[in-house]
């Protein structure tokens, strides 16, 4: 691939880039009647045939006293057939054909690795979250009583929610869904239905929620009908706090998720000696069952934001070798969390938005960029090279340069799930948290 330094005309900011989105709606919708999009909830459905022109890609850095100084970029035809990229060209061998990008900057679409979509007051009524007595107990307690009423709403409340997550660039999320005895597994059909309704712009992979305790709440049978369904993870929320056994809960887990080939991602808020107890023992567990290697999550564990250094580093090591991934929302304020301990021992960090707008808090904004932002600001990720390489947060590790600047993304045979962004390059769209015009999924063009 032919590399140039940054003409000077790159640097200067176009005008009307906003109407990209409205360009590209009447070609390339995909059809109703479409086959493709079927039933496959995940991002499988492939869209119509299209070339997208003045495409801008990131090509490599610049250096200055061995100091990443710029990202290089260059216009580029992108082709994308069967919902993947074809082909790649610099410049503008089409000519006149093809749909106009307007110089955008095109990214790995976002994906959003904790949300509970099947729970929210999105689109309905402003509440804030109310005063918490006991804890997660005290929040099971008013989950029983305000859950009925939920799911009456939650398929649509679900689509409107995934619409704002659209709007901000994502087209693939994590959700956690409730399986209790309260819900029982009406929240899992409520989301499915929504998850249908919004394909083929969205994709998902579901995570079964024991959200009022595995055993606190007689929640087995029904996690159990769920393992049946078309879920992807076994979920889990603080084995000692709210069913009083870290072991007994986690060899349930481990074993439904093996029984039904399924991946884990539990949530762990506890912070002391248990909360440490939990990630050691699923640890050995996964090191006792490779088939969970690497499709292990946790989620928030907040103890490792507790730990003294040098135990930080030996669990982080630990996690990278069980292929133990951890999921954060970049917790500010009481609590942070060694990020950057479990990036430089490579284990697989995620974000996601948690909360949108719920009975838990108000404050996530469906942006998985701004979640980068945020963790490049906590953590002085503040030049060129570290910015760029915030990115990773928001799109579930892909960045289109490596750490050398060699352009690893997009390759033809990628899924084509991009977005378009206004900005030169991944570092200013991280630090400026820069607007997204287009969303791209599979080749289907959302917007
Ligand atoms: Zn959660």
């Amino acid at each position: 691939m032919k590399r140039s330094g940054m003409p000077r005309k790159d640097f200067l900011k176009k005008s009307g880039l906003g109407l990209a989105g409205m360009a590209f709606a009447p070609r390339v919708l995909p059809s109703e009647k479409n086959p493709a999009s079927g039933t496959d909830r995940k991002n499988t459905a492939a869209g119509a045939d299209y070339v997208l022109k003045n495409v801008r890609l990131e090509t490599g850095f610049d250096y200055e006293d061995g100091e990443v100084i710029r990202t290089r970029t260059e216009l580029f035809e992108v082709s994308v057939s069967n919902g993947k990229i074809a082909a790649l060209r610099t410049g503008n061998p089409a000519g006149g054909s093809g749909i106009d990008a307007k110089d955008l900057l095109l990214l790995p679409a976002f994906r959003d690795m904790h949300i509970h979509l099947d729970k929210t007051f999105y689109g309905g009524q402003w509440q804030a979250a109310r005063r918490r007595t006991n804890g997660v107990k005290g929040m099971i307690a008013l989950e029983q009583q305000i859950l009925p009423g939920m799911l009456t709403t939650s398929t649509s409340r679900a689509e409107k929610l995934i619409g704002l997550l659209q709007s901000k660039g994502s087209s693939y999320a994590r959700s956690h869904v409730n399986i209790e005895p309260t819900s029982k597994l009406q929240s899992l059909l409520n989301l499915q239905k929504a998850l249908a309704n919004k394909k083929p712009g969205f994709g998902a992979e579901l995570v079964a929620f024991p959200q009022h305790g595995v055993f606190y709440t007689e929640s087995v049978p029904y996690l159990k009908e769920a393992a049946r369904m078309d879920i992807d993870f076994i979920g889990g929320l603080d084995p000692f706090s709210i069913d009083g056994a870290i072991e007994k809960t986690m060899d349930f887990t481990v074993q439904l998720a093996l029984d039904h080939d399924k991946g884990i991602d539990i949530h762990l808020h506890e912070t002391g000696e248990s909360g440490l107890k939990t990630v050691e023992y699923l640890i050995k567990k996964v090191n006792e069952n490779p088939a969970l290697k690497n499709r292990t999550f946790i989620s928030h564990c907040f103890v490792l934001g507790k730990l003294e250094q040098v135990k930080q580093e030996a669990i982080a090591e630990q996690l990278a070798a069980a292929g133990i991934g951890i999921v954060s929302t970049i917790p500010i304020g009481n609590l942070v969390m060694p990020i950057p301990v479990l990036y430089k021992h490579r284990v697989t960090v995620l974000t996601g938005n948690d909360s949108i707008i719920d009975h838990w808090n108000t404050f996530g904004s469906g942006s998985v960029l701004q979640k980068a932002n945020l963790m490049a600001q906590l953590y002085g990720y503040n030049t060129e090279f570290l910015l760029s390489r915030s990115l990773r947060l928001a799109t579930g590790n892909l960045l289109p340069l490596d750490d050398k600047g060699i352009q690893q993304w997009p390759k033809p045979g990628d899924a084509a799930s991009m977005v378009l962004v206004d900005a030169r390059c991944s570092a200013e769209a991280v630090s400026r948290v820069s607007p997204v015009k287009s969303l791209i999924n599979n080749g289907h063009i959302v917007y």
